[in-house]
């Protein structure tokens, strides 16, 4: 490093506060700081200016109907439709622009450019196969596909003809596909043959196969023929339930379906948490309320312009990639870019790679991922030129603030701003995160409540904590994406999300509050620091510590490349921290090392959130959307018998971590 090299990443680690460029903000969306309190005089009819960003069929008459809470409706006898918003309100002027941007795996070279006007096709022709073969409105059609051109037209297709779609994450079990499947009653599915992973084919269809004989009920099954003449080494046959995709496109090639008018409130989709937490649950999501919430969350938060050419690394099975990839963007006639496989396949500048390729303009990712190129080194990126990039966030877990700089330089050579957006599955979009135009960014908190939205940081009575001080995330107010039930089971949504603070028996909206499980605290700012699920707080001698606050004083010490934090039974303190802890590539793990991480941990926290133990492991057990399975971790150290590793996206190093801590 050159001097000048050290004196900038002395001022970094050092500064907490960061403004957006003068140039972000002149471009930005939104960029007018009034908006908060217009927001909040203007409640609940700050959101008419998200409906407006959507075509409607028929104008709806109410923007909320809170009068029997929780169960809030939107934008009510409102109508339209999401294919046509994201599809043909566009071709006038987007026709021949790119909506989607394919890229594959690297190994026929097979990249797919969707125009609008390929989209419009596409879909319609897949609309009509599907409700040939007798999809009707309402009937769920599962989707269990890895990240092809097909999925988002099947999406698009089904809400075209108002079938709600259940996509279920191509990674996940034969099982958990049948489950899901029992769970929406659903007689239809589309799926693959098989897909590439690090330039290998993978048999999908056995698995699905697999899955369908659990499924208690008659089904139709689409399979899409992604592997070519690379697959027929799998050797599949199509049962008589069984339809080729590409036959069935052919038979109805230039078929045109109308859309269906769908009320505000109905279905737009279903999508089943990924269960990090326990038996999955089936959260809804509506056509109006979640629609206008992504679209206007993509304007405002992603800055999202139908010019650009945005990019989020997430898979559409997870929700961040139906609200980010799918239909936020695609609301907004923009070029939305898809890719199949692994940050480092063929190489770990698979991503950078793609942006300078396509110049992309935004790049949404998680923490895990970031985490990662920070191991694998700057020289990746620098390979390549960024210079496209205008905006980056992130998503899915807390990100430390060493992790966060690191982006924000080598990723956005100090002239993006970085959203961190907290938000879950049943919150359909984005909630806390700074509107990029607007407010400074502060590494390691995601910001304040998005306008219009009522957050509290409370303690167990529901009395707001100071800021500071660990407390539980509520949202006191209801907004338009949010989740409208649990499917089918509205008494598990409500005992699940609202009976923690609310007064169950009130019918005055004013006395429930929306409770999403994370614990957090403000500051005098305002801003939130998330610091993770309830349960992932520890009681050490009676203290209440987040071990995400712990893990990020962890990774805060150079040379440490990922932590995990968990509580193991002491018979003194109560619970004890076990830390479990990656090494960047080239770092010694020394027992000077642990005495520094430990260290490290009492300077910002406090000696009584000193770990018990520091291990040194290569991988911390992950689920399949990249979040660390600390359930696991805390069963290793309190020496019990594992429990089931089947969700995880791998399995072996769990044994591997058994054995340093417990031995044989
Ligand atoms: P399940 O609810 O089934 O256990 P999950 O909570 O992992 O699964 P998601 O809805 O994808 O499923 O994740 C939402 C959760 O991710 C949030 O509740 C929060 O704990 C965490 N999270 C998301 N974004 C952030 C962020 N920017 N900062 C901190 N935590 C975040
Ligand atoms: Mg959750």
């Amino acid at each position: 490093m050159s001097d000048e090299d050290v004196e900038l990443e002395a001022r970094l680690e050092e500064q907490e506060v960061f403004e957006p460029s003068d140039a972000f903000v002149e471009q930005a969306n939104v960029s007018d700081a009034g908006i908060y309190e217009e927001f909040e005089e203007e409640w609940p009819e700050c959101w008419e200016g998200a409906a407006d960003l959507l075509d409607w069929e028929e104008s709806y008459d109410q923007v909320l109907d809170d009068s029997n809470p929780p169960f809030y409706e939107w934008f009510t006898d409102g109508t339209l439709n999401a294919s046509t918003n994201c599809i043909d309100r566009h071709l006038d002027e987007r026709g021949d622009e790119a909506a989607i941007e394919w890229v594959g795996e690297p190994v026929d070279e097979d990249n797919v450019t969707l125009t609008y006007s390929d989209l419009h096709e596409k879909v319609n022709e897949a609309a009509a196969a599907l409700r040939d073969l007798g999809v009707g409105e309402d009937d769920v059609v599962t989707m269990y596909m890895p990240m092809i051109p097909e999925l988002p037209i099947a999406m698009l297709a089904c809400a075209r003809i108002g079938a709600p779609h259940s996509v279920v994450f191509a990674g996940f079990s034969a099982d958990a596909l049948a489950t899901r499947m029992n769970s929406a009653d659903s007689e239809y599915l589309v799926t693959c043959d098989g897909y590439y992973r690090r330039g290998d084919p993978l048999d999908h269809l056995d698995k699905a196969n697999e899955g369908l004989e659990g499924v208690e009920h008659d089904t139709d099954t689409v399979v899409v023929d992604r592997l070519g003449r690379n697959g027929d080494d799998f050797g599949h046959d199509l049962a008589d339930d069984q339809h080729d995709w590409g036959e069935l496109m052919a038979d109805h090639e230039g078929a045109e379906v109308e859309p269906v008018d769908r009320d505000a409130e109905d279905m737009l989709f279903l999508m089943y948490t990924s269960g990090t937490t326990g038996k999955p649950k089936g959260v809804k999501h509506t056509t109006g309320g979640y629609l206008s919430w992504t679209a206007w969350t993509s304007q405002a938060v992603l800055d999202i312009k139908p010019e650009d050419t945005y990019f989020c690394s997430a898979d559409i099975g997870w929700i961040t990639g139906h609200s980010y990839i799918v239909y936020g963007p695609l609301a907004l006639g923009t070029t939305t870019m898809m890719y199949e496989g692994t940050p480092d396949h063929p190489d770990r500048d698979r991503l950078w790679e793609i942006v300078e390729d396509y110049g992309a303009t935004q790049l949404y990712t998680a923490p895990t991922a970031i985490r990662a190129f920070m191991k694998w080194g700057e020289e990746y990126p620098d390979q390549h030129d960024l210079s496209s990039l205008r905006l980056l966030g992130t998503v899915g877990e807390p990100i430390n603030p060493r992790a966060w700089k690191w982006y924000y330089k080598h990723i956005g050579n100090e002239e993006c701003p970085v959203v961190d957006t907290w938000w879950q599955t049943e919150t359909g979009g984005m909630m806390v995160t700074t509107l990029p135009g607007v407010k400074d960014m502060k590494p390691g908190s995601a910001g304040p409540p998005l306008p219009g939205l009522d957050v509290q940081i409370v303690d167990t009575n529901g009395d707001e904590v100071e800021p500071g001080r660990a407390g539980y995330l509520t949202v006191n107010k209801p907004w338009p994406g949010m989740l409208r039930t649990l499917y089918k089971n509205d008494e598990r949504f409500i005992e699940e999300y609202w009976a923690e603070y609310s007064d169950t028996d009130s019918s005055d909206p004013d006395d429930w509050v929306y409770f999403p499980e994370d614990g957090a605290k403000i500051d005098e700012d305002g801003y939130i620091t998330v610091l993770g699920r309830v349960d992932d707080v520890l009681n050490v001698s009676g203290h209440r510590l987040g071990t995400m606050e712990i893990e990020s004083a962890i990774v805060g010490v150079e040379g440490v490349a990922e932590a995990a934090v968990v509580g193991g039974d002491h018979p003194v303190k109560g619970e004890a921290v076990y830390a479990y802890v990656i090494v960047e590539d080239g770092q010694e793990e020394s027992d000077e090392f642990r005495a520094e991480i430990v260290e490290a941990v009492e300077d910002a926290i406090g000696p009584i959130a000193r770990p018990e133990q520091v291990i040194f492991t290569p991988e911390l057990p992950k689920t399949r959307s990249g979040k660390i399975m600390r359930r696991l971790l805390e069963d290793i150290a309190n020496g019990e018998e594992l429990g089931n590793t089947s969700t995880l996206r791998n399995p072996e190093i769990v044994e591997d971590i058994r054995q340093v801590v417990q031995g044989d």
